[in-house]
């Protein structure tokens, strides 16, 4: 199977990214903030402060992800619900940074995502892909771009869905964010040694998707 890792901070484009340049190879694109976003969802939903390591370990044994491909979408279920729309808030933002901090729930989603590139031919993105989950990936992308720049991004996104949230707001929380993934003792987000380094800054979409698939076709021929 061929694995591609793509890490980076929020914002930086990974998903829209990733999943324009798996559609170009024909790969399953699996977004793995989407497991944490639905811990983070369970944990909100049952008044468990995802802050706390043993309240957030403790909800684990009741919790069941599945992730479902459509036609090449994502869809998400936990205990059997899709909640593909309701992770993308503001606040499930905060509570899957925060419950993503420990161990036990980082854990507790590796074997789904090893298991899904074990499977599948796939375009992975997350925080630590290419360092832990899967650290034997063909080709390992770590996407970044200034927090301007990707708040920006972040703001018309919300915004466009109808959400109530201010730029400033938008750069602080993704500058905490940023802060708590690449702090945090349990896989910091960091660039993997063998990784490429890429930096979307001003950048159109397009010109991203180019660069990013440009890349991997340069190296899949070597595979
Ligand atoms: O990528 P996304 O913003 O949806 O991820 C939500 C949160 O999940 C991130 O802020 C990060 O803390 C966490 N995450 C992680 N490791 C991953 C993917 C996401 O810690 N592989």
């Amino acid at each position: 199977m061929i694995n591609i890792a793509i890490d980076g901070p929020s914002g930086a484009g990974k998903s829209t990214i990733s999943k324009l340049a798996a559609e170009k190879f024909g790969y399953i694109y699996v977004d793995t903030g989407a497991l944490y976003r639905a811990v983070g969802l369970y944990a909100v939903r049952c008044g468990v402060d995802p802050q706390n390591a043993e309240q957030s370990e403790s909800i684990l044994r009741d919790v069941s992800i599945e992730m479902i491909y459509v036609s090449g979408h994502q869809r998400v279920y936990l205990n059997g619900e899709d909640v593909t729309d309701d992770i993308r808030t503001p606040q499930i933002s905060k509570a899957a940074s925060d419950i993503s901090a420990h161990p036990a729930v980082r854990q507790f989603l590796l074997d789904t995502q090893r298991k899904l590139a074990a499977e599948n031919n796939v375009i992975m993105d997350g925080r630590d892909i290419g360092t832990t989950i899967l650290p034997d990936a063909q080709i390992k992308i770590f996407l970044t771009a200034s927090s301007e720049d990707r708040a920006r991004r972040r703001y018309d996104e919300l915004i466009a869905k109808g959400e109530d949230v201010t730029y400033e707001g938008v750069l602080s929380d993704l500058k905490q964010r940023d802060y708590n993934d690449s702090h945090r003792a349990a896989s910091p987000l960091k660039a993997a040694e063998d990784a490429i380094l890429i930096d979307t800054t001003g950048n159109t979409l397009e010109k991203s998707v180019e660069i990013i698939v440009n890349t991997i076709k340069s190296r899949i021929d070597c595979i």
